[in-house]
């Protein structure tokens, strides 16, 4: 399918996967609307600051969107994060609460706040995570996050079964951004560790499998995509290279 004029929103459009899907989106004709905090650093046809853990900042975002786009023809559901890795007796609810805050009522808000606008022929994606399949060690927030996007994604083909709108999520493994330095609240050390002696994914794999999903026949719905590194079979089970 071709996407010559279609228009976009993708959350999480600073940086990592967000910021190559909007390039690889652009390079394939679309108009594209990025959202993200940090605003000043979105390539994006228009660049828009948003919150997607705070409903006024949500609101404003998407009627500005659509307001600039005249109508929605994807929906990318990118925005997330993990804090900390540790086991879950040290965890704390404020790290609880920006991750579920972030990864789950972020995305139902922002689907729902979309969902309006979004024309026959439309196509709602989500991130979601290996952690959302299978659970590792010390990251039991993240888990639940990701495990109940992929509820919330089972729940919304269900409701959207017989509309023109189709939907996918693409579940990743180990991709290099600055997902490890977040997680680890700015210790460059720690995060550059995670992604040493293997080779991880890039943005560029993820954002593939969007484009991928978004160019199958209108009739062809791709439901899942689960993306991991070679070397991994899980979140938590990496092979790495000895150093
Ligand atoms: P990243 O480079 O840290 O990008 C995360 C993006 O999410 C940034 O653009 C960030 O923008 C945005 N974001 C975070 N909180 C937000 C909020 N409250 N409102 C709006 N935007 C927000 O990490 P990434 O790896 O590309 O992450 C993208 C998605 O992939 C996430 O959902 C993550 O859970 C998922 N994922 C990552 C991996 C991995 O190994 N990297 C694996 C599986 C899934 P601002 O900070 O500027 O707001």
């Amino acid at each position: 399918m071709n996407l010559q004029g279609r228009t976009a929103i993708v959350t999480g459009a600073s940086s990592g996967i967000g910021a190559a899907t909007v390039r690889k989106l652009r390079e394939a004709g679309v108009r594209v609307v990025g959202g993200a905090r940090r605003v000043e650093r979105i390539e994006a046809d228009l660049a828009l600051p948003l919150d997607v853990t705070d409903e006024e900042s949500s609101a404003a975002f998407v009627g500005r969107a659509v307001a600039e786009l005249g109508g929605l023809d994807i929906l990318y559901n990118n925005a997330g994060l993990a804090l900390g890795r540790y086991p879950f007796w040290e965890s704390n609810e404020e790290d609880e609460a920006t991750v579920l805050h972030t990864n789950v009522d972020g995305v139902l808000r922002m689907t729902r706040l979309c969902l309006p606008h979004v024309r026959d022929g439309g196509h709602i994606l989500f991130t979601g995570s290996v952690a959302g399949r299978q659970a590792y060690e010390n990251a039991a927030s993240y888990v639940a996050a990701k495990f109940g996007l992929r509820g919330f994604v089972y729940g919304l083909r269900e409701d959207l079964l017989g509309r023109d709108i189709r939907v996918t999520t693409v579940d990743a493994g180990l991709t290099e951004t600055e997902f490890s330095l977040v997680r680890f609240k700015g210790d460059a050390e720690r995060a550059k560790a995670v992604y040493e002696n293997v080779d991880p994914l890039t943005p560029d794999d993820v954002a593939d499998c969007v484009l991928f999903a978004l160019t199958r026949p209108p009739h062809v719905n791709v439901d899942e995509v689960v993306v991991k590194a070679l070397a991994q079979s899980s979140g938590g089970r990496i092979v790495r290279r000895p150093s």
